[in-house]
């Protein structure tokens, strides 16, 4: 699509009026731009920074129903989440890996009939295809008991999903795109004014300013939700969002020895804590609950969090992790919907809700509010249900059932895929291929194009980086800078020394 003219359902080629523009390319964002290109509108959304470079990519990294909020009562927004669980494991099987958890039962913790109860509702409360149900552990048995303190002889075992999230949000970003929409990275919304019943919106990106109209507007920016609500014109100013940011931090560490299963550690405030298996040989301890009023993007991790964090597993595993084991932290911040019921921050509602301003002869403009990356799809299509009413007509719903790119495995699922891709590629090792195919699914071919071996991939950046990755990423995947590359659209910089990611960083700089 051209920036001169689009094509919409409705109006064929006709002068730049986008039916939709969204501000913010995190999931929420990209979701929302997925959905409404896939019914035929014409989007384009916009995003500051890069895609997921916010909260999308500072998740624990969970698709899951969230067994914690059973105990706030939100068993709408859980049963919600069990269902996209199933959904997002059948769309995107690539990077949503099933992953067991086990919940030790500690002194001054819940008490087992609650836990019991809390899981026969988790098992129950939506339909479990492809997700084993929840059973009673014997840790002095069980394998799972091993890197456990001796004490703790008793627990449970229930089943959620892995995510990479910072790739379920270019993924999505890439399955707009492929249906027409827009993308536009390091690209600011500066401001918006109504014009005629169109939205007129000033966009910054690195080649200066330029305006866009749009017949309707999405605000999903996010922790700053307010501060893109301050840039439309003053006069259909609203009172302020009911928002509350709440910073959430993880560690990363080499793997706790012997902890192949993702662990919930209860703390005796009631809060938890999970240490889950990440990157093969790392493990991923978070997260904290901190109310927070700075700038977004400065948010990191406090000395005092960490400590929280490494306290908490030092009371469930026998060789835990000290301050000296800490490889790579990161802080995000949670935009959550506001709705005055509990001053404690951990307790705040993960529930979503929307806000429409749509007043005589003035465009609309829904403004996305909490949410979690489970919901996102649902998130979506929610918006465009209230949005309906002030669009053009527009096919219907359709992203329950469509493949995320690359996620049409087909027989065997991801195991399945790997076997066929190695037998396909003798020329390579297995384990290289296993890790493309978790990142790229069945798009795995297009990255390796003709390559027989990793020699033919150009350059070896380290950390299992190609120069023909990084090409791929520039060209489809809207990588623009090192990080994206090293920290977002792969986890490459991880696996590389200090010095080999400076070396990196040099060269992906020269191949953007
Ligand atoms: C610590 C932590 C752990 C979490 N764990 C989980 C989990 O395990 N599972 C789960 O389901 N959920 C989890 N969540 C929640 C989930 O991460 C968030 O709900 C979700 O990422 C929010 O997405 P978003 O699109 O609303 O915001 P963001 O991802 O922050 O995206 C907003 C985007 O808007 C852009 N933007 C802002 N202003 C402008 C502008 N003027 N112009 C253009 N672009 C702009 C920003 O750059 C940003 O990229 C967690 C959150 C945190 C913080």
């Amino acid at each position: 699509m051209t920036s001169g003219v689009v094509k919409s359902l409705h109006g064929n080629v006709g002068p730049m009026i986008y039916d939709l523009v969204v501000v913010g390319g995190g999931i929420n964002g990209v979701g929302i731009a997925e959905d409404a290109a896939g019914r035929g509108l014409s989007v384009l959304l916009a995003e500051m920074a890069d895609l997921g470079g916010a909260t999308s990519s500072r998740s624990s990294k969970l698709i899951h129903g969230g067994l914690r909020y059973l105990e706030h009562f939100e068993f709408r927004l859980v049963r919600e989440a069990l269902q996209e669980r199933e959904i997002l494991l059948a769309k995107a099987p690539h990077i949503v890996w099933p992953q067991r958890f086990v919940l030790p039962q500690a002194a001054g913790g819940r008490s087992g009939l609650l836990l019991r109860t809390g899981l026969f509702l988790y098992d129950h409360l939506g339909k479990r295809r492809r997700i084993p149900a929840s059973s009673a552990l014997d840790l002095n048995r069980d394998p799972a008991g091993w890197p456990l303190r001796p004490e703790l002889t008793r627990g449970f075992a229930y089943w959620d999903c892995r995510v990479d999230d910072a790739r379920l949000v270019v993924l999505n970003a890439r399955a707009a795109a492929d249906k027409g929409a827009v993308i536009e990275t390091r690209t600011r919304v500066e401001s918006i004014i109504a014009v005629d019943g169109v939205w007129r919106v000033t966009l910054k990106g690195r080649d200066g300013a330029r305006e866009v109209r749009a017949r309707a507007l999405v605000n999903a920016a996010g922790p700053w939700v307010q501060s893109v609500a301050d840039a439309v014109d003053a006069r259909y100013a609203h009172a302020r969002e009911p928002l509350r940011l709440v910073k959430g931090s993880h560690v990363v560490v080499p793997r706790i020895e012997g902890a192949e299963d993702a662990y919930l550690c209860q703390s005796p405030d009631g809060r938890v804590v999970f240490a889950i298996p990440f990157e093969e040989r790392f493990t991923l301890i978070g997260t904290t609950d901190i109310p927070y009023s700075g700038d977004p993007a400065a948010a990191a991790i406090s000395p005092e969090e960490e400590d929280y964090l490494l306290d908490l597993t030092r009371s469930f595993f026998s060789r835990p992790p000290t301050r000296g084991d800490i490889v790579w932290s990161y802080a995000g911040v949670r935009p959550l919907y506001d709705d005055k019921a509990t001053d404690d921050a951990s307790s705040v509602t993960r529930e979503y809700r929307f806000e429409l301003s749509a007043q005589d002869g003035v465009p609309p403009l829904l403004t996305v509010l909490g949410g979690k990356l489970t919901t996102y799809r649902r998130l979506a299509e929610a918006a465009l249900l209230k949005l309906a009413p002030h669009l053009p007509p527009m096919k219907p719903a359709w992203t329950a059932s469509a493949p995320l790119p690359g996620g049409d495995l087909g027989e065997g699922g991801l195991k399945g895929f790997i076997v066929r891709l190695c037998a396909k590629r003798p020329g390579f090792d297995p384990a290289f291929l296993g890790r493309l195919a978790r990142r790229y699914g069945t798009l795995t071919d297009e990255v390796l194009e003709k390559a027989r071996n990793v020699a033919d991939l150009g350059a070896s950046l380290g950390g299992g980086l190609s120069e023909r990755e990084v090409n791929y990423l520039v060209a489809q995947e809207w990588a623009r800078e090192p990080d994206d590359v090293l920290w977002r659209r792969t986890k490459c910089g991880l696996h590389m020394t200090a010095d080999e990611r400076l070396a990196a960083a040099d060269r992906i700089a020269k191949l953007l």
